[in-house]
């Protein structure tokens, strides 16, 4: 392609609401047959709201998200945010947490008030030898079936809740997966989260239960995206998350939601200004357009 009508590309990308780091980015563009998508905050909006809380017998509801809402105050996560907000809104201020950590992709964990408390996947409770009581495990998986995210709660030694948060799916992202498809290349959801939370949200998208991969942790996206080109598949990514930024830049094609992380963008090829899906859709053609044009 001649310099000229790259940068034409460039221009209309702007226009289209596309940020392009560079002319040659249209190259790798072009040759993308795979797209992952990250599911929190790239097919969802990621403003979670907390919508049941579950608990043991003989545990209130109070108790659990307090002590909870204490702890996830402390993390950045929106599953955080959303415990500690509605925490706030119930029972006012709340107390301090001590000798917080937060542990990526799992969950989080300190003391409040004297009780050693964990939050989280169930695989972190799991790690401190607490296990959901039948009810609440039972509670978790319909949760899931539903695609709500189920946090596991518990302290002095025993699980003993589940908060169930959720995100909407956003409106437009069916209709890009569509798009991304009619373009000849194949959507793929890639999470942290739940197996039965990714695939709910999944056919609610339109992407085949066989297209998830779930549950992986932050550190092992960058995997998924290798693991995909060695089949030789040329990958693009879309993300938003800190999480993502190592796969999007090993992805023959990085793009970022403009809503997302500096560090998400940093390391992207592309950012999707909008934040919304359809401009992935809008950057392949408009490759496809630019250097079809000139070859
Ligand atoms: P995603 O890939 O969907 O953006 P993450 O990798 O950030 O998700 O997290 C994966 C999973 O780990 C979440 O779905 C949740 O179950 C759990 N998790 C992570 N951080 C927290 C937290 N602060 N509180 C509760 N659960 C958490
Ligand atoms: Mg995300």
């Amino acid at each position: 392609a001649t310099p000229t009508a790259l940068l034409v590309g460039t221009g209309r990308g702007a226009q289209l609401g596309i940020l392009i780091k560079g002319p040659e980015v249209l190259e790798n563009t072009r040759r993308v047959d795979t797209v992952v998508l990250d599911k929190t905050g790239t097919v969802t909006t990621g403003r979670m709201t907390l919508l049941a809380v579950r608990t043991a017998e003989g545990v209130s509801e109070e108790e659990a998200l307090r002590l909870a809402g204490a702890v996830e105050h402390a993390s950045e996560h929106p599953i955080a945010a959303a415990v500690a907000a509605a925490a706030a809104e119930r029972l006012g201020a709340l107390p301090a947490v001590e000798g917080f950590e937060n542990v990526p992709g799992l969950g989080v964990q300190g003391v409040v008030d004297g009780h050693a408390v964990v939050a989280g996947r169930e695989a972190l409770l799991a790690a401190w030898s607490q296990h959901l009581p039948a009810a609440l495990a039972e509670a978790k998986r319909a949760a899931e079936a539903a695609g709500r995210t189920a946090v596991a709660v518990g302290w002095d030694g025993e699980a003993r809740a589940v908060l169930e948060v959720a995100d909407a799916v956003k409106p437009t992202s069916a209709e890009a997966i569509a798009e991304l498809r009619a373009l000849g290349l194949r959507p793929v959801l890639l999470t942290g989260d739940n197996r039965l939370v990714a695939q709910a949200v999944a056919a609610e998208v339109g992407i085949p239960a066989e297209d998830v991969i779930a549950e992986v942790l932050p550190q092992d996206k960058v995997a998924v995206v290798q693991r995909l080109q060695g089949e030789g598949k040329v990958v693009a990514m879309v993300g938003d998350g800190v999480n993502d930024a190592a796969a999007l830049a090993r992805a023959d094609l990085g793009l970022a939601m403009g809503t997302g992380t500096d560090a998400a963008i940093e390391a992207a090829d592309l950012t999707l200004v909008r934040g919304d899906l359809r401009s992935a859709a809008d950057a392949i053609r408009l490759s496809r357009r630019t250097l079809g044009t000139i070859k």
